[in-house]
């Protein structure tokens, strides 16, 4: 596998990370550059197993690190933190993004290419017809599946235009109603039933760092909010587990109905104020629900960061 350049999303991947990395490196292959691998840094959730069995496609090889000199390509993220093990030693010849900048370095010059799109599909999407390269149907459900699972069928605040006409264009290509079909995937993905408390808050968690301060905010879909919170006591028995085997100031689970477009919050950790403060509220419970919030990285992150 090292001989190959691996091209991978962040740890506790999403159906962007996944879908990404393979049209990333179909692309490459496509322009010539067959020495290329998609890999992953977890384990697939249900919403990506959805597309993954819709095309029948197998799920790309775990990879636990990499070794000092690795040729690497990163889609959908670029904090060390979120990376591989020995990434701060790896060779990052690429990445394609659409998150924030931070905790992130190079010995080496690279190419770098961050759009403020809703997703990392829709900036290769672009990639491909700025190469006048042809995408196939099975490309074209990866990034619309992306773009769908992201933006949360084009409802949440991280949509673009771009991510829109991007959507309506991979749409024609797949040749098939893409909001069914997004629909069904994203309900795929709410499937927590048989998941611990542990798993379902490290499901799509990121963790954080401001200036040393370490916290974690995670989240989980679903189509009922009380149905999660069911088990919001055994959820915060292993959110206080994170906090105090990882050291984190504050842990954060966000219950997000894809329905309707809402979040609540469950929060821990010494630096709840941080939350408080970010929304304008008062946790009851250790808890608040937060109407029209659904993105991490627009509204969630942002507003508890510069509250830390
Ligand atoms: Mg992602
Ligand atoms: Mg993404
Ligand atoms: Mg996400």
């Amino acid at each position: 596998m090292e001989k190959n350049i691996l091209i991978f999303g962040h740890k506790n991947p999403d159906t962007d990370s996944i879908c990404s990395s393979l049209v990333k490196e179909r692309l490459n292959k496509k322009l010539g550059k067959e020495n290329c691998k998609a890999v992953r840094l977890g384990k697939v959730n249900k919403e990506t197993k959805y597309v993954l069995d819709y095309l029948k496609l197998e799920e790309p090889e775990l990879l636990e690190s990499v070794e000092e000199g690795q040729e690497v390509i990163l889609v959908d993220h670029n904090e060390f933190n979120q990376s591989v093990e020995g990434i701060d030693k790896a060779k990052i010849l690429e990445v394609v993004d659409h998150h924030r900048i931070a905790n992130f370095e190079t010995a080496e010059p690279l190419y770098y290419t961050a759009r403020p799109y809703g997703c990392t599909s829709t900036i290769l999407f672009g990639e491909y017809k700025a190469n006048g390269v042809e995408v196939s149907k099975e490309e074209a459900i990866l990034m619309a599946s992306a773009i769908m699972s992201d933006t949360l069928l084009l409802k949440s605040p991280t949509t673009t235009d771009f991510d829109k006409k991007a959507l309506e264009e991979l749409e024609k290509l797949a040749g098939i109603d893409i909001k069914e079909y997004g629909l069904e995937m994203l309900k795929a993905g709410t499937d927590l039933n048989d998941f611990t408390a542990k798993e379902l808050i490290s499901l799509d968690a990121k963790s954080l760092d401001k200036n040393g301060t370490k916290f974690v905010i995670a989240q989980v879909n679903t189509v009922s909010i009380p149905d999660v919170l069911k088990r919001q006591e055994e959820l915060e028995k292993a959110m206080n587990e994170e906090i105090e085997g990882k050291g984190l100031e504050l842990f954060v689970l966000a219950i997000t109905d894809i329905l309707n477009s809402n979040s609540e919050i469950i929060a821990l950790g010494n630096k709840i104020d941080a939350v408080e403060k970010a929304f304008d509220k008062k946790l009851e419970n250790n808890r608040a629900f937060l109407e029209g919030v659904v993105s991490r990285k627009k509204q969630l992150l942002p507003n508890i960061d510069k509250n830390i």
